[in-house]
């Protein structure tokens, strides 16, 4: 057989569910979230030895968004004297990048909407990184940053079309969609919505949509179109690892009155501008961390944190030496998921207990598929930076070139993203990279029947606990309310504070803890 053949016949086995990929085919699992080192804390403490004890009156544990926007916050305030322990070998946590072939790719977190009147430290953050100003009282963004048009499409009875959600295809279709339009303006109304969630007032109107799943709501509204469910479906796994059976119908309207808005396809209303970057939002962290380098401890596993009446002391598991660390603080930040935080301390503090235990965790895939040229399209909307399959296992691809201002397509990496339930999580921890690729390639291929041949490499990344979801019940929880408490010298800053995961809230809630600290010293 003549080479092509080959690599065709052995990309068709690899989707018919052959074991063994063509041996031009390479890939692997990469970057996520180190589980080896993430399950060290189920192993028996080492002796903490005679190492020298490294002290410090603030420490941060874990290096994502929330956990650098701590550190920023405080070198902001002009404190000197802290330091931030993150288990992987770079900071980012769930916002990291990767190459492939010389191109950048995101593993997780890939854009941020532009910030609303609320997110008031996210602008400042895009106004000190240069990617906004302010000209004659308007905001003006550099146009680099926002994602290039067309910016979204789906693939819905044989065609693309343009946005996502599918077209209505009959009157009492258009007349559903126009209902959620309107039922997502009442609630803004009357209730209020905000990003980042918490300011907006909580009122007994939030609890009550907290304590029923959105598919129950929207039941109770009328609202049944199956292409419009489909749609919010998609929303919410795409947000919230998790889709409308499982969250709150908080949740559900929270993600329309506040962060994207409901744009039903006949009417004025435009899609929101999105930031993006090909390596996803790493750009944002990877600004964010240089000018911290020194206060950066990377390959710091930390394995247990004891709080006592003058001090706080903490065992860490330094990586590249394979030892033990001893850190005394007087102050600790937890800029780690609220069920790690749990495991570390080594005494029961209620609220964290209880809150570990309402928080659910959706395990999440992402593919970044290397291709050597551009796929043959289909008829309708042209490739886009957000690509969606109606119906599908999957939520679709973005590419990383799309932001490239190369005037042709070319070699690019797409970036697969799946939300898994949670009874996958075994499943994903477990299996060989392949068993994932052929389910992602069976997904994508009956619209793009070329992927499999084009295909140079796969790089898989997995999420075990990638992030928490809004179930009915969390956001109300006594528990999760008074974390955002200081806890004696405990302080905790994660994204899991606000019941769900995103830039905003997780940077946010960073500079929140920081601000505290800062007037608790003084400063
Ligand atoms: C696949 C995926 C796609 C996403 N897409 C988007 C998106 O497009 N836009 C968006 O706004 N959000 C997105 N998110 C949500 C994303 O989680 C948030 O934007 C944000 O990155 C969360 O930051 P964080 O600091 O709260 O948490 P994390 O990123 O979870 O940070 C926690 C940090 O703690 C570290 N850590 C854990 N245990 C220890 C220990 N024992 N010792 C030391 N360090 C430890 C971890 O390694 C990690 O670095 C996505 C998330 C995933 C998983």
């Amino acid at each position: 057989m003549k080479r092509r053949e080959l690599l065709i016949g052995s990309a068709s086995l690899l989707l018919a569910g052959c074991d063994s990929p063509a041996p031009e085919l390479t890939g692997g699992w990469v970057g996520g979230a180190n589980a080896a080192r993430g399950h060290r804390l189920r192993a028996p403490l080492p002796k903490a030895g005679e190492g020298p004890l490294r002290r410090t009156k603030i420490l941060i544990i874990g290096g994502g968004v929330s956990g650098l926007a701590c550190a920023r916050g405080l070198s902001q305030a002009g404190i000197t004297d802290f330091a931030l322990l993150e288990l992987e070998d770079a900071s980012g946590g769930n916002s990291r990048a990767h190459q492939m072939g010389g191109m950048a790719c995101p593993t997780g977190a890939h854009y941020l909407p532009l910030p609303g009147p609320h997110s008031q430290e996210v602008y400042q953050l895009l106004e000190e990184l240069g990617l906004v100003s302010q000209q004659l009282g308007r905001a003006v963004w550099d146009e680099r940053h926002l994602c290039h048009s067309p910016q979204e499409r789906l693939f819905f009875e044989g065609s693309w079309h343009e946005g996502l959600l599918p077209p209505p295809q009959t009157p009492s279709a258009v007349a559903q969609q126009h209902l959620f339009e309107r039922a997502v303006e009442a609630a803004q109304a009357t209730l209020g919505f905000a990003m980042p969630s918490r300011r907006a007032r909580w009122t007994p109107g939030h609890a009550a949509l907290d304590a029923e799943t959105f598919a129950a709501w929207l039941t109770r509204q009328g609202l049944h179109e199956p292409h419009l469910l489909w749609y919010l479906d998609y929303c919410c796994r795409d947000d919230y690892g998790a889709g409308i059976q499982d969250v709150s119908a908080w949740a559900g309207l929270h993600y329309f009155a506040s962060r994207h808005g409901f744009h039903p396809a006949n009417s004025n209303s435009e899609r929101e501008a999105v930031l993006t970057w090909p390596q996803g939002n790493a750009f944002l962290t990877d600004a964010i961390t240089a000018p911290l380098a020194e206060h950066i401890h990377p390959g710091r596993s930390v394995m247990r944190v004891e709080p006592g009446k003058h001090q706080v002391e903490l065992l860490a598991w330094h990586e590249a030496t394979q030892s033990p660390e001893r850190w005394v603080a007087d102050q600790i930040v937890f800029a780690t998921p609220l069920f790690i935080a749990n495991k570390l301390l080594d005494q029961t503090l209620a609220p964290l207990k209880a809150a570990a235990e309402q928080l659910r965790y959706a395990p999440w895939l992402v593919a970044n598929l290397q291709l050597k040229a551009p796929l043959l399209q289909r008829t309708g909307a042209p490739p886009s930076w957000d690509n969606v399959l109606y119906a599908s296992q999957g939520l679709g691809y973005v590419d990383a070139m799309h932001q490239s201002l190369k005037p042709q397509a070319g070699p690019t990496v797409l970036s697969a993203y799946w939300a898994l339930p949670q009874a996958r999580r075994a499943e994903l921890l477990t299996q060989d990279w392949r068993h994932w690729l052929r389910q992602v390639l069976a997904d994508l291929s009956p619209v793009h029947p070329d992927l499999a041949d084009q295909l140079q490499r796969a790089d898989l990344v997995r999420w075990g606990h990638a992030m928490s979801i809004p179930v009915p019940g969390l956001r109300s929880s006594a528990a999760l309310s008074a974390l955002l408490l200081p806890q004696g010298r405990l302080h905790f800053a994660h994204s899991d504070l606000a019941g769900y995961s995103v830039f905003e809230e997780a940077y946010t809630r960073g500079r929140q803890v920081a601000s505290g600290l800062a007037a608790q010293l003084g400063v």
